[in-house]
């Protein structure tokens, strides 16, 4: 489960069209990245999708639901930022476990769920720990841990990587393959890096001032760009 839908979805700041007629179909367990300039819409149609910002017109699905309206925390979604927004003052079981806690699950339950998201995410010797006391690319594990714990239908990462260094980045990139193969979820992901974009995309949506400019797998993209901007951001020179 985890198929999403984009009808002509539609965006505008007042008089601002920031995403235009978007239409997209992301099927369950597909890894599909967005990428396009700083600027073009990427993030707003993320959290559109997460219903973070309400949508101008158009339609969002998600299973076949029409989610247009529904809350946030009831489209069985997790959203990780390139910040990675934890509770400093909990420790790491805790603030993985935050969201299971508010939800009311009984606590073993949690402390099973949590652990088995510290297992993939190699984080089991630092549960005791605080925010404070780990690396950023151990942060954003735990951002990550915390998106994995609820067990969403649907990931939404918005440039996760951005704010670690080249090694980490790496490192971090690989982990969160193996968590797409491990889960089988439907995953889309922001991220203005070509590397990125083609080694984890099954596709590759490339967005130019809130428009589609073209779909499609890393190397038909690579191969066949549609135009020289796509051309700029992943096709091989010509
Ligand atoms: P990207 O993530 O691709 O860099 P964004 O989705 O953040 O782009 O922004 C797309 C456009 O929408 C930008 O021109 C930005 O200034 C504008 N924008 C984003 N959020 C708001 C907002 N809350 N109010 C007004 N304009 C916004
Ligand atoms: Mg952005």
């Amino acid at each position: 489960m985890g198929h999403l839908t984009l009808h002509n979805a539609c965006k505008s700041f007042g008089t601002v069209d920031v995403i235009r007629d978007v239409t997209l179909e992301v099927q369950d367990g597909e890894f599909c990245v967005f990428v396009g300039p700083s600027g073009c819409g990427k993030s707003t149609l993320l959290r559109m999708i997460a219903g973070l910002e309400d949508i101008t017109s158009g339609d969002i699905r998600i299973d076949g639901q029409l989610v247009n309206t529904t809350p946030p925390s009831q489209r069985e979604i997790a959203m990780v930022f390139q910040s990675y927004a934890l509770y400093p003052h909990l420790n790491v079981r805790d603030n993985m476990g935050l969201g299971l806690k508010q939800a009311g699950q009984p606590k073993a339950q949690i402390a099973e769920s949590v652990d088995r998201a510290a297992g993939m995410l190699d984080l089991g010797s630092y549960l005791t720990r605080r925010p404070g006391e780990l690396s950023g690319g151990q942060r954003q594990r735990v951002a990550i841990g915390r998106a994995i714990v609820r067990k969403p239908k649907l990931f939404l990462f918005d440039e996760p990587l951005s704010n670690l260094d080249a090694a980490l980045r790496v490192q971090t990139r690989i982990e969160i393959a193996n968590l797409h193969r491990e889960l089988g979820a439907t995953m889309v992901y922001v991220t203005h890096d070509q590397v990125e974009a083609m080694t984890l995309a099954d596709r590759i949506v490339v967005l130019r001032d809130g428009r589609i400019e073209q779909v499609g797998a890393p190397m038909e993209l690579y191969n066949n760009p549609a135009n020289e901007f796509v051309a700029g951001f992943i096709g091989s020179p010509k």
